[in-house]
This record gives C-alpha cells, structure tokens and sequence, in this order.
C-alpha cells in the first residue's frame, strides 16, 4: 500500500485528498521508486486547476528522489537500491511509493541528499535550459528574472552571477528583495509599486535587457516587453498570475524575439536530459549553486503546500515529506 495525493476533480487545493493505494509491479520500461522526498512545483498548480489537461481521477507532482525498488521488463540501467531522481515520467509523484518511466529517471549523485535532489531536479534542469539552451547566456550581459526569490528563481540568480550575467529581479515584498541579493541578484524592483520598464531603464542606463525571463505571465507580460532592448528575447515560460492572453505580433516593435518553451520538450530527449542533469549536478556539486529549501511539509499537508504556494508566501523550493 502506498499514502498518495489524488484529486477526483479540478479545483482549489481542497481537491487534493490523501488515499492509500495498491502499487502493482513496474510495467515493461517503469521502475518502482520508494519517494524519499517530493518537489512542489508551480506547474502543479496549472495541472490541478485543470489550466493544463490531465485525465481524472489522477494523481500530481512531476518530481522526487528516492530509493528503486522494482524495476520492469527492459529496464537495465537502473536496479533495486539505486538512488535516483526524476521531474518527469507522468503525474503521480506526490506518492509514498509508485511507478514512474525509467526514461526520465537518473542516478542522484552521492553527495546530493533526496530532499535536494527532489527540490532541485524540475527546477535546477528549467535554469539550465533557459541560460544555456534557449538562449545561451554570455558574460556582461544584463537580464530581466522575474519572481526572483522564487523556486526557480533563486537557482537563477546563483547561476547567472556565476555565469558573470547582471541580474535585475522582481520580487513581491522587501524581505524576498533581500533574500534575491543575497543569492546573487545584482538589482531588485518591487514590482507591485515600482513601474518595471522605467526601473529597468534607469538601472541600465537606458540599454534594458537582453533577455527577459518571464513566469508570471498575464501581470507582467507587458511590462516585459517594456523592458527589452531592440531584438531583445522574451522568454514566457509560465503563468502563475494567469495565462498571458492573445497579443497581436505587432507588440513585438524593435524586432524582439518571443519563445514559450517547456522543459519536457528539452527532456524527452534522453540524451538531452543527461547533458542537462550533468550541466546541473555539476553545478550544485562545485557549490556555485545551493539549493535552498524554505519550506517542508508531510505528504498529507499538500493541501497548505499549495494554498502557501499560490498566495506567494513561499521562498526558495518546497517539499514534501512521504
Ligand atoms: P515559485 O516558487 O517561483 O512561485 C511562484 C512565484 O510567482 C510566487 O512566489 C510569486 O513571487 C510570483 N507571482 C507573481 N504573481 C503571482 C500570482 N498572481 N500568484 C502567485 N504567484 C505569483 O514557483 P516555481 O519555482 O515552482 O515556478 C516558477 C515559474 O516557472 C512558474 O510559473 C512555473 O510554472 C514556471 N516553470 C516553467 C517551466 C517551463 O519549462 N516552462 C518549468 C518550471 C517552472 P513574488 O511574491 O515575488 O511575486
């Protein structure tokens, strides 16, 4: 029997409900993975509202680290007490025990703990993908990274300052500003009170920004834009104010360059993945990147996992305990 998080409907967090569950055997290509521990991702939020399709009943979370238990027909990298990680393989990670693709799985280093591992595989792989795939960041550049103190955010600041990239970030209080600069974030805006566009222009002396990193979505989409440089990059790659809605190409003046990536699309190619999973492990084993977790919370407290994540009291990456 395993303890797992199922929502029979869309909704609020309260659609979350904590069942016990029979695991079957690993299908041919699955493994078995006991969850050690369980990361809390934003897109999580998008796939229980229903923002992002999943077929119902069905269970959530993309990403966790634990122990193999079982391994099924034609998996033969992987075996039983191999330490590893995923952020992908299908719904169902908010689970005590479950089955998950081997495709998406890899062998955790030793020396990252599971409570690392799990807060920083979906998140530590976006950062990597966005500065060194989507656009490869170069030395003396200047970004615009909003929701700065966030999950993703704070790897993203400790990856740019040690890429030599400035970072202007925006935050939603004074106490997360500090919390950003104090992982690497050069400038922050208050983006609730400060106008973005006219910071950004100021801080940069009227050049704005490279490439702005925007997951917020329908709030600052605008903004955003405001704030590039002539053939600039906008990088929409999430929603958490709500889905930026239709904009006609001509918003693009100044020959800017718009993407809306996602990192399964980087990932669904294996050999990606482990490019990408070195690129990060090596990062956080040099300690160029630390992997903050602020908040901890048990399987069955999902629900206040959600409701802190959604009204922004979050910092860093959270967890969930099975
Ligand atoms: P965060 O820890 O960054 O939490 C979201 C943050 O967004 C909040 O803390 C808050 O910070 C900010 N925010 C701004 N407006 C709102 C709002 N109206 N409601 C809620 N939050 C708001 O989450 P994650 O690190 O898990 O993910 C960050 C973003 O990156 C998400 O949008 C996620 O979907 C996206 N993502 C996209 C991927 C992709 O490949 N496309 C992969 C991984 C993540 P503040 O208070 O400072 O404003």
């Amino acid at each position: 029997m395993s303890k797992v998080i199922r929502i029979e409907r869309h909704g609020g967090p309260e659609v979350m409900q904590c069942v016990d569950v029979e695991v079957g055997p690993p299908q041919a290509g699955e493994v078995q993975v006991r969850n050690h521990a369980i990361g809390v991702n934003y897109i999580d939020v998008y796939y229980r509202t229903g923002l992002y399709p999943q077929s119902l009943p069905g269970g959530l979370g993309l990403e966790g680290a634990g122990v193999v238990t079982a391994v099924g027909e034609g998996v033969t990298q992987l075996k039983a007490g191999d330490r590893v990680a995923y952020c992908s393989g299908g719904l169902g990670a908010y689970a005590e025990l479950r089955n998950v693709s081997a495709a998406g799985l890899v062998k955790l280093p030793r020396g990252i703990d599971f409570e690392t591992g799990a807060a920083m595989m979906l998140k530590g792989l976006t950062v990597q993908y966005l500065f060194r795939r989507t656009y490869k960041l170069q030395k003396g550049q200047t970004i615009l990274f909003h929701a700065a103190a966030g999950g993703v955010g704070l790897i993203a600041m400790q990856w740019a300052k040690a890429l030599g990239v400035t970072v202007i970030g925006t935050v939603g209080s004074p106490q997360k500003a500090e919390l950003a600069r104090r992982f690497g974030c050069e400038h922050t805006i208050l983006y609730k009170e400060e106008n973005v566009a006219e910071r950004v222009r100021e801080i940069t002396g009227g050049a704005m920004g490279r490439v702005v990193y925007d997951s917020v979505g329908k709030d600052t989409f605008q903004a955003s834009i405001d704030s590039l440089q002539p053939f600039g990059l906008l990088v929409s790659f999430g929603n958490a104010s709500g889905p930026v809605p239709p904009v006609p190409l001509t918003a693009l003046k100044g020959s800017l360059y718009v993407t809306r990536p996602s990192l399964f699309a980087h990932t669904a190619n294996r050999a990606n993945l482990d490019e990408m999973a070195t690129d990060l492990f090596r990062m956080v084993g040099s300690g160029k990147v630390h992997i903050e977790i602020d908040q901890r919370y048990k399987l069955e407290e999902a629900v206040q996992a959600h409701r802190d994540l959604e009204a922004r009291k979050t910092t860093g990456s959270s967890v969930l305990l099975p």
